[in-house]
Protein backbone atom coordinates (compact mmCIF):
# COMPACT_ATOMS: atom_id res chain seq x y z
CA UNK A 1 0.00 0.00 0.00
CA UNK A 2 1.22 3.20 -0.75
CA UNK A 3 0.93 6.45 1.33
CA UNK A 4 -2.50 8.03 0.50
CA UNK A 5 -1.87 11.46 -1.73
CA UNK A 6 -2.98 13.98 -0.04
CA UNK A 7 -4.31 15.87 -3.36
CA UNK A 8 -6.43 12.39 -3.79
CA UNK A 9 -7.98 13.14 -0.26
CA UNK A 10 -8.77 16.85 -0.72
CA UNK A 11 -10.40 15.79 -4.07
CA UNK A 12 -12.37 13.19 -2.22
CA UNK A 13 -13.43 15.48 0.12
CA UNK A 14 -14.22 18.31 -2.61
CA UNK A 15 -16.25 15.74 -4.56
CA UNK A 16 -18.30 14.68 -0.96
CA UNK A 17 -19.00 18.28 -0.65
CA UNK A 18 -20.38 19.17 -3.77
CA UNK A 19 -22.22 15.59 -3.72
CA UNK A 20 -23.95 17.06 -0.59
CA UNK A 21 -24.92 20.01 -2.09
CA UNK A 22 -26.28 19.02 -4.96
CA UNK A 23 -28.39 16.52 -2.90
CA UNK A 24 -29.58 19.65 -0.52
CA UNK A 25 -30.49 21.55 -3.75
CA UNK A 26 -32.21 18.32 -5.18
CA UNK A 27 -34.74 17.94 -2.28
CA UNK A 28 -35.43 21.81 -1.97
CA UNK A 29 -36.14 22.39 -5.58
CA UNK A 30 -38.76 18.65 -5.45
CA UNK A 31 -40.18 20.42 -2.36
CA UNK A 32 -40.68 23.65 -3.84
CA UNK A 33 -42.21 21.97 -6.79
CA UNK A 34 -44.32 19.69 -4.90
CA UNK A 35 -45.67 22.44 -2.44
CA UNK A 36 -47.46 25.79 -2.31
CA UNK A 37 -44.92 28.56 -1.79
CA UNK A 38 -46.18 29.30 1.55
CA UNK A 39 -44.84 29.09 5.17
CA UNK A 40 -46.43 26.16 7.42
CA UNK A 41 -46.38 27.95 10.54
CA UNK A 42 -47.19 31.96 9.56
CA UNK A 43 -49.05 30.80 6.34
CA UNK A 44 -46.45 34.09 4.50
CA UNK A 45 -46.98 33.48 0.80
CA UNK A 46 -43.82 33.42 -1.39
CA UNK A 47 -42.76 34.86 -4.72
CA UNK A 48 -39.86 34.17 -6.82
CA UNK A 49 -38.53 37.43 -5.74
CA UNK A 50 -38.09 36.08 -1.85
CA UNK A 51 -38.48 32.06 -1.95
CA UNK A 52 -34.89 32.15 -0.96
CA UNK A 53 -36.60 32.85 2.24
CA UNK A 54 -38.35 29.92 2.31
CA UNK A 55 -36.71 26.62 3.46
CA UNK A 56 -37.38 23.14 3.24
CA UNK A 57 -37.74 21.43 6.65
CA UNK A 58 -36.97 17.77 7.43
CA UNK A 59 -40.13 16.89 9.89
CA UNK A 60 -38.05 14.37 11.68
CA UNK A 61 -34.99 16.32 11.53
CA UNK A 62 -32.92 13.50 8.94
CA UNK A 63 -31.58 15.67 6.24
CA UNK A 64 -30.88 12.15 4.57
CA UNK A 65 -33.99 11.14 4.89
CA UNK A 66 -35.63 12.81 1.26
CA UNK A 67 -38.53 10.49 0.52
CA UNK A 68 -39.78 11.26 -3.47
CA UNK A 69 -43.23 12.06 -1.66
CA UNK A 70 -42.04 14.83 -0.02
CA UNK A 71 -44.07 13.42 3.47
CA UNK A 72 -40.59 14.67 5.37
CA UNK A 73 -40.90 18.65 4.13
CA UNK A 74 -42.32 21.14 5.09
CA UNK A 75 -41.74 24.60 3.74
CA UNK A 76 -41.18 26.86 6.25
CA UNK A 77 -40.18 30.91 6.54
CA UNK A 78 -36.81 31.28 7.66
CA UNK A 79 -38.20 32.80 11.21
CA UNK A 80 -40.54 30.31 11.72
CA UNK A 81 -37.88 27.17 10.58
CA UNK A 82 -35.46 29.13 13.07
CA UNK A 83 -38.33 28.92 15.92
CA UNK A 84 -38.83 25.17 14.65
CA UNK A 85 -35.61 24.09 15.11
CA UNK A 86 -35.39 26.64 19.04
CA UNK A 87 -38.16 25.09 20.20
CA UNK A 88 -36.44 21.72 19.73
CA UNK A 89 -33.52 22.86 21.41
CA UNK A 90 -35.66 24.26 23.90
CA UNK A 91 -37.65 20.94 24.40
CA UNK A 92 -34.40 18.79 24.86
CA UNK A 93 -32.44 21.71 27.45
CA UNK A 94 -35.27 22.15 29.13
CA UNK A 95 -36.04 18.19 29.88
CA UNK A 96 -32.14 17.96 31.55
CA UNK A 97 -32.41 21.75 32.76
CA UNK A 98 -35.94 21.16 34.88
CA UNK A 99 -34.41 17.58 35.86
CA UNK A 100 -31.18 19.72 37.46
CA UNK A 101 -33.35 22.76 38.60
CA UNK A 102 -35.76 19.55 40.56
CA UNK A 103 -32.76 17.68 42.07
CA UNK A 104 -31.79 21.39 43.36
CA UNK A 105 -34.46 22.95 44.57
CA UNK A 106 -35.67 19.81 46.03
CA UNK A 107 -32.11 19.16 47.74
CA UNK A 108 -32.29 22.18 49.62
CA UNK A 109 -35.59 22.17 51.23
CA UNK A 110 -35.26 19.02 52.57
CA UNK A 111 -31.40 19.24 54.04
CA UNK A 112 -33.02 22.59 55.93
CA UNK A 113 -35.85 20.57 57.36
CA UNK A 114 -33.89 17.98 58.26
CA UNK A 115 -31.53 20.14 60.12
CA UNK A 116 -34.58 21.89 61.42
CA UNK A 117 -35.98 19.01 62.71
CA UNK A 118 -32.85 17.62 64.43
CA UNK A 119 -32.57 20.97 65.88
CA UNK A 120 -35.90 20.89 67.79
CA UNK A 121 -35.27 17.21 68.68
CA UNK A 122 -32.53 18.35 70.20
CA UNK A 123 -33.62 21.05 71.97
CA UNK A 124 -36.14 18.91 73.83
ZN1 LIG B 1 -43.24 31.51 8.73
ZN1 LIG C 1 -35.48 22.22 9.84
Amino acid sequence: MKPSDPGKLDRIVADARRAAEQRDQGYRERALKIYPWICGRCAREFTRANVRELTVHHRDHNHDNNPPDGSNWELLCLYCHDNEHQRQLEAAGAGSNSAAAGRVSTHTPFADLKELLARKSNSK
